[in-house]
């Protein structure tokens, strides 16, 4: 069995609807992972917020405008009468639904039912257009079988537990289809894998599956070796360590969930990047090959608060890194980059809802410096120490750019620097001048 996850774009209108079900259909009993067709989920993040801001007058409004739109869609998807007639009473509820929070408290729960219900349209809306088409298709809730932990992380043994026997008790079906994104916390209530999570669903499903292959559709022909949204004539990298995706994905390449890899990695099930508007193209595939000696792409992270403390003893006493990264044990804050001198510590963070309350902690041991809109620029590849010369390649392309921090060492794929916000174009433009 094969996973396929068509995202936001994929899904955005009923011609694509209709082309991703020419894909999926090509091989039997595949399970396909949807997101919300696109704009979808960030209107429903919109009339959350009004709702939340009491203002439910603004948040009618744009349930309206979606309204208007999913008529138009249910019109251009469906062929018969019956269907139509079928998806309209079932829009109309959640719409119906989605009004009736003006009415309610609201609280942080409310919110996570609102943003979900975009995955609950797409997916029932490509189930009706296929079962109108004769195929036997069957809608997984994902809230069936998509939990999270306690500590918020996804609980991959329950997963597992949950999802065999429903594909067992499903055994004459042509395909499945389920959401991506969605899940219940450990209480039982709608939850999610926060934004861009469709793809951890569909890497979750398949490594509890053990599926054949994950693959991930989205609107471009793969991985590129820098960020095509800065950089012109970025190419597509044809192969990727299970490693050097998930530093891609974690530093900032946005076609991929920052934690998605990990599960597949684990599970040792290959990952393969597609472009629905181009299926024949070959993508990327992530898989446990290691290709010697090659830089493979630059990505970068944004909205990085970076961190320096001077110990205000002269040197650094043991126990001084310990003191200081319970601190950020205590406010559930991870680090992504860390450098040490003989007096102080730099590290940089990408969460700042504690940042006050961390500063404070931190000024019972030394000095605190704070730098604010900085970005992250993360080169993958084979980096391993033996190596040599991809350092000054690198320093020397980025010649031009004021360097806060530089991280190496820490895995065989990955150097990152810590720059300015400002500074990102021009860094990752003279890195695709000088590596690619
Ligand atoms: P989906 O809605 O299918 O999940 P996303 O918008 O989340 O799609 O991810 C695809 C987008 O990621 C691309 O359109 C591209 O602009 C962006 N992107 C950023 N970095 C990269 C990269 N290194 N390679 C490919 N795409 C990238
Ligand atoms: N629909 C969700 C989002 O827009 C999840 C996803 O598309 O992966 O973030
Ligand atoms: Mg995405």
């Amino acid at each position: 069995m094969k996973v396929l996850k068509f995202g936001g774009t994929s899904v955005g209108s009923p011609q694509r609807m209709k082309e991703v079900c020419k894909i999926f259909l090509t091989d039997h009993r595949n399970l396909v992972v949807l997101s919300a067709m696109s704009g979808t989920t960030n209107s429903l993040v919109e009339i959350a917020e009004y709702f939340k801001k009491g203002n439910p007058e603004a948040a009618s409004l744009v349930i309206n405008q979606m309204r208007l739109k999913y008529d138009q869609h249910v019109q251009d998807l469906y062929s018969t009468t019956e269907w139509r007639e079928r998806t309209y009473l079932f829009l109309n509820d959640i719409f119906s639904f989605l009004f009736s929070f003006a009415n309610s408290d609201f609280d942080e729960k409310a919110e996570k039912t609102i943003v979900a219900q975009g995955e609950i349209i797409s997916t029932n809306m490509v189930t009706n257009y296929l079962l109108e088409k004769g195929i036997k298709a069957t809608l997984l809730s994902a809230l069936d079988f998509m939990r999270l932990s306690e500590n918020g992380e996804p609980d991959l043994p329950y997963i597992k537990e949950k999802l065999g026997p429903i594909i067992e008790a499903n055994k004459e079906s042509d395909v499945f289809i389920t959401q991506g994104f969605i899940a219940r916390n450990s209480q039982g209530e709608i939850d999610n894998l926060q934004r861009g999570g469709s793809d951890y669903t569909a890497c979750l499903i398949g490594a509890a599956l053990k599926a054949e292959e994950i693959q991930i559709w989205t609107d471009i022909d793969g991985m590129h070796n820098n960020d095509p949204r800065y950089v012109k004539n970025t190419k597509p990298v044809r192969q990727l360590n299970f490693e050097e995706a998930a530093e891609l994905a974690y530093f900032g390449a946005k076609i991929l969930h920052p934690t998605c890899i990990q599960p597949a990695r684990y599970a040792d099930v290959p990952v393969r990047l597609l472009n629905t508007m181009e299926p024949s193209a070959p993508g990327t595939i992530i898989n446990n090959e290691m290709r010697p000696n090659a830089i493979k792409a630059v990505a970068a992270k944004d909205n990085i608060t970076a961190i320096k403390i001077i110990s205000s003893r002269m040197f650094l006493a043991h126990g001084f890194l310990s003191r200081v990264s319970k601190v950020f044990e205590k406010y559930q804050t991870s680090v992504d980059m860390i450098t040490t001198s003989e007096v102080g510590i730099s590290l940089s963070i990408d969460n700042r809802t504690h940042l006050d309350s961390i500063v404070k902690k931190l000024k019972q041991y030394g000095t605190v410096e704070i730098d604010d809109d900085m970005c992250i620029i993360c080169v993958v590849g084979d980096l391993r120490w033996g190596n040599v010369d991809f350092e000054t390649k690198i320093l020397q392309a980025l010649s031009k750019v004021p360097i806060r921090m530089i991280s190496y060492g820490g895995c065989n794929h990955n150097i990152s620097f810590l720059i300015r916000a400002q500074d990102k174009k021009l860094a990752l433009n003279a890195l695709s001048e000088s590596l690619f």
